[in-house]
């Protein structure tokens, strides 16, 4: 089987000869691909033809974030997903997406208030836009996004449910490295000492899961330990624990919450999460999507 690699709209009609063989799956990412990724597209494989798009869109960038430095090597992550039984690639140039100032933009719902919609004004108007446009574009079946960036996640099943949008999300668990550190494509960016206070974020999430395992159920009790922890960061941005999937603060722990991290480390900044479900004393690991359960593609 070849992996088409198609750059631009006009090309993406060869994605008709992939319909109907199973439910169409796209894997949007921004290239500059690791493990996390590649796990999102195992997961993606198993349920049906997989195209997997590259594009590092400008419009979720703030004017002081890192869009230029932003690592892009398309030849390196087109080798990477060669042995995956990646279908088809779309990797556009940014003119094939954007058009002319004035279009429309998708402005998200409540669950983008918090958390990085507080401290990147624009970002996730941006994280809307393009995958709107992606969805448009590719038209699949099923959508797969990564845990670790949990509220990206729920930001985009607010918009795919509120705008009826014809697809279903899954989201994948975070891919770790051996310490802990969650993949990410701004890890290069980390060398050295910062390398090292970057496993902070992770200490933070490990911290409050013992205090809820040991019994705790006080959020501002578990921010404030996480926040102990985040200190070691240069600037710690927020150390949070909301409610799955409407993000919102909690009076007590119980149910599906999410902890939430992000911190600027060095040049990188750096976000984390872990999702948990707390009931009747018991603690366990769990996804953001009530499809996550249903990962394998069966209803
Ligand atoms: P990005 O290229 O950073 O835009 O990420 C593309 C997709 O990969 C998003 O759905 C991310 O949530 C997901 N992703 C990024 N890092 C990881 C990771 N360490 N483990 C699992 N998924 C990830």
């Amino acid at each position: 089987m070849t992996m088409e690699v198609l750059r631009t709209r006009g090309e993406l009609e060869r994605l008709d000869a992939l319909r109907g063989q199973g439910p169409l799956v796209l894997v949007p990412t921004m290239g500059a691909l690791h493990e996390g990724h590649l796990s999102l597209v195992r997961l993606a494989t198993k349920i049906g033809p997989v195209v997997v798009s590259i594009f590092v869109n400008p419009t979720q960038f703030g004017p002081e974030e890192d869009l230029a430095a932003y690592p892009r090597d398309l030849d390196r992550d087109l080798e990477l997903l060669r042995p995956l039984e990646v279908d088809a690639v779309f990797a556009p140039d940014v003119d094939q997406v954007y058009g002319q100032p004035g279009e429309v933009t998708v402005e998200p719902g409540r669950r983008a208030g918090g958390l990085c919609g507080a401290s990147r004004p624009g970002h996730f108007r941006g994280v809307l836009t393009v995958v709107a446009k992606l969805l448009g574009l590719v038209r699949p079946d099923v959508g797969v996004f990564g845990r670790k960036d949990a509220q990206q996640c729920l930001v985009i099943d607010q918009m795919v449910r509120d705008l009826c949008l014809p697809v279903r999300l899954i989201d994948g668990p975070t891919v770790r490295e051996p310490d802990g550190l969650a993949m990410s494509s701004r890890n290069r960016y980390l060398t050295g000492r910062d390398r090292e206070r970057a496993l902070c974020l992770q200490q933070a999430l490990r911290q409050a899961r013992r205090l809820i395992l040991a019994g705790e159920r006080d959020p501002d009790v578990l921010e404030e330990a996480m926040g102990r922890e985040l200190a070691a960061a240069d600037r710690p941005d927020y150390a949070a624990i909301r409610s799955v999937p409407e993000l919102r603060r909690l009076e007590r722990v119980q149910g599906r919450v999410l902890l939430a991290v992000a911190a600027q480390v060095g040049p990188a900044r750096l976000i984390d999460n872990l999702v948990l479900e707390v009931r009747d004393g018991k603690v366990s690991e769990t996804g953001l999507l009530d499809t996550t359960r249903t990962a394998d593609g069966k209803e």
